[in-house]
């Protein structure tokens, strides 16, 4: 379902009902995913159900990151299904089992769909320093070479970028500020960012917007929500990361899992919870935070102006 129309038969069905019906339907917040793995197999059951669930909560658009060159036609595919948007690239987790051939794959695909509409950034691409073995040579090595070309890419198809930050931060910029591509520089989104305030400032500075989604609901996660209150609000966006990053309310414990409780299942729907969580930190209403996350999201995916609904 497009947003448009949820909002459209608002509209249309508040026409000669009085204004404060019509300013009613209008001020409901207009959320956008910036970052959800519709195509995840745990969304396998009830995809469609599960999209128009985010829509009724007022999430009107998703940006859909592929992670691997399997998942390249699902990812445009669900995006033209759902009237979303999505981003073709490698995942630094899925560099392990990518083929060289890959990167010139990818550049073909970015080529043949460059003119689609819907296709928005180059993404999930960046660095993964948490899980051991990638810290590691050769795999270490490998996605620094994985993560160098696609920004190559990226410049070259003149698309934003949707990077994967994970203990990663300070050797991103390093790429990132060797790369700049000419004229306006990069755009795109830092997306799960939980670095420190200072590497927060860089990406800032490198033209990057910071992705805040359900980590940021833990009461324990006092540096990311420190950093979620401290940064200027035009730095944030907001995304779920479904069906992964459960906020706190879906979250289980090691030990409820233990026990044979599955992991909570993130997905888009739960957005506006989410951004509750954020607007409370920072004393704003979710109203300001949806305008703003909203702006942010343009001007970091300038793809999605024609996609929205004005
Ligand atoms: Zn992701």
């Amino acid at each position: 379902m497009h947003p448009c129309t949820v909002f459209g038969q608002g509209v249309g069905a508040s026409a000669g009902r009085g204004e404060g019906r019509f300013r009613h339907y209008w001020r409901m917040p207009f959320w956008i995913d910036t970052h959800c793995h519709l195509d995840a197999p745990e969304f396998a059951a009830d995809r469609a159900a599960m999209r128009a669930r985010a829509a009724a909560a007022g999430v009107g658009h998703c940006v859909l990151p592929a992670v691997a060159a399997f998942n390249f036609d699902a990812v445009r595919h669900l995006a033209h299904e759902f009237e979303d948007s999505y981003a073709l690239g490698i995942h630094p987790l899925c560099v392990k089992d990518a083929q060289e051939g890959d990167l010139a794959l990818l550049d073909a695909e970015l080529g043949r769909h460059r003119s689609d509409p819907r296709l928005v950034a180059v993404g999930e691409i960046g660095l993964d320093f948490f899980v051991p073995e990638l810290t590691q040579s050769p795999l270490r090595e490998r996605q620094e070479h994985f993560y160098r070309e696609q920004l190559l890419l990226a410049r070259k198809h003149g698309l934003p970028v949707i990077l994967h930050v994970r203990r990663s931060a300070d050797r991103l910029l390093k790429y990132l500020r060797e790369l700049v591509p000419p004229g306006d520089g990069w755009q795109g989104i830092g997306h799960a960012f939980n670095g420190s305030l200072q590497q927060a400032e860089e990406f800032l500075k490198l033209g990057f917007k910071l992705g805040f989604g359900g980590a940021v609901t833990f009461d324990r996660a006092l540096q990311l929500r420190r950093l979620a209150t401290e940064l200027p609000l035009s730095a944030m966006v907001l995304e779920t990361d479904s069906p992964d990053i459960a906020p706190h309310w879906l979250y289980t414990t090691a030990e409820q899992r233990s026990q044979g409780q599955a992991q909570g299942r993130n997905e888009p729907a739960e957005l506006p919870r989410i951004a509750a969580v954020i607007a409370g930190l920072r004393g704003i209403t979710v109203d300001e935070l949806a305008q703003a996350a909203r702006s942010n999201t343009l001007a970091a995916l300038p793809g999605l102006v024609p996609l929205l609904p004005c």
